[in-house]
């Protein structure tokens, strides 16, 4: 039988029951190695688990369907993922575009590590697509796109994206870790590889790192695998078990981040307290129509500014009692953060430094309203 709807494939892709006891979860195979029957003689191709690993190859399966994806490997974190896939298609001299305000950890491997090592890199704001268009090079091998960004929630069209970059050659990277597979399917908008931050949405209850990607080409898929083993930045046994787990429930949980966002962001509006609320499921969002025509919700992230600047930014933080103060995003439990001085500290003095009036919020699914009642609390006074 085949089966095509998301929330089928995200319980039951790459997840057969185990041939051996009947188990319907897929077991943690936490194992190095695995006995040959004779020299060579490998049982379902396994030899060494940096190689492969069954937990491992059901999660790399699964989120290859949920992308639809030719391929999917998973990785130890989201740097991981990345790097990795930077060194399989990147080489000295090379170019790559990235986001005007990309992930901090990204900006740091381009401008800290790969840099050193001779890859070259603008940022670009990539919701204008001429802008990027203008910024490729003869020698640019990639586009990096996020969208919707991270900490601005900024929106690009990857569509348009896509063009240009196969117009010079390139591949189009779309990191999906904001909007994740429920929400948003870059490979079917014309995107070359996908990239994920397990430990966030997919994972989705801040218990695991682990990163992933997915290629739309099995040939790129193949290099990348090569990568994978030759560099070795696997997920292990049971931090693919735990993402596996999450991923379950992905469906249920992105509509209820879409939802209680939604009636966060429509308090925040017009507060006396704020400035600004980025959203792109505001009409006002200035990527509103392009993310309502490439997402199917407009995700459990939202950020605002504050009229009383930093120092107010600061207070709101502090004051929260269901949003923990803490870095990452994605699960089940709201979070709140100062961008500037925590997840995007690293972008300080940069073109990629955010304003320091600014909050990000990751809106989990616990009650709508015990969480507006703690966020209108923590802005008041
Ligand atoms: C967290 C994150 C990453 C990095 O992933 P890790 O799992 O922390 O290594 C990359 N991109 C985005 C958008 C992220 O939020």
């Amino acid at each position: 039988m085949t089966f095509e709807g998301f929330e089928t494939l995200a319980i039951h892709a790459g997840q057969e029951a185990d041939a051996e006891t009947g188990a319907v979860v897929v077991p943690i195979y936490q194992t190095s190695t695995y006995r040959q029957d004779g020299v060579g003689g490998l049982r379902g191709g396994y030899e060494y688990t940096r190689t492969g690993n069954p937990t491992r190859t059901a999660l790399e399966e699964c989120i290859a369907a949920l992308e639809g994806g030719a391929r999917g490997l998973a990785f130890a974190s989201g740097m991981a993922a990345e790097d990795t896939l930077l060194r399989t298609i990147a080489k000295p001299g090379d170019h790559v575009i990235i986001p005007g305000d990309a992930y901090g950890g990204t900006f740091r491997l381009f401008s800290k590590v790969l840099q050193r090592w001779g890859v070259e890199w603008d940022a670009v704001a990539q919701s204008d697509v001429a802008a990027v268009r203008a910024a490729v090079r003869p020698e640019t091998v990639a586009i990096w796109t996020e969208t919707p960004t991270n900490p601005l929630l900024n929106i690009s069209d990857i569509a348009a994206l896509a063009d240009v970059a196969h117009g010079a050659g390139a591949l189009l990277v779309v990191d999906n870790t904001f909007a994740s597979p429920y929400l948003q399917r870059p490979l079917a908008l014309g995107a070359d590889v996908v990239v994920h931050s397990t430990t966030k949405y997919l994972g989705g209850h801040s218990d695991v790192v682990g990163g992933a990607l997915v290629a739309a080409d099995p040939e790129l898929g193949e290099r990348l695998a090569f990568h994978q083993n030759t560099m070795g930045a696997v997920a292990g046994p049971f931090d693919a078990w735990l993402t596996l787990r999450g991923i379950k429930t992905l469906a249920v949980r992105m509509d209820r981040h879409c939802a209680n966002a939604e009636r966060i962001v429509a308090e925040l509006v017009g507060h006396p307290a704020v400035t600004e609320v980025l959203y792109p499921g505001l009409a006002e969002h200035p990527g509103h129509k392009i993310a309502a025509e490439q997402m199917r919700g407009f995700g459990g992230m939202v950020s605002f500014r504050l009229r009383g600047g930093e120092e107010a930014a600061l207070r709101v933080c502090d004051r929260t009692r269901v949003f923990t103060l803490a870095e990452s995003l994605g699960g089940v439990e709201s979070l709140i953060e100062h961008p500037g001085r925590m997840t995007h500290a690293s972008t300080a003095g940069s073109a990629l430094e955010v304003p320091n009036d600014l909050v990000r919020i990751s809106v989990g699914i616990e009650s709508a309203d015990d969480l507006t009642a703690d966020l209108l609390q923590a802005l008041e006074g």
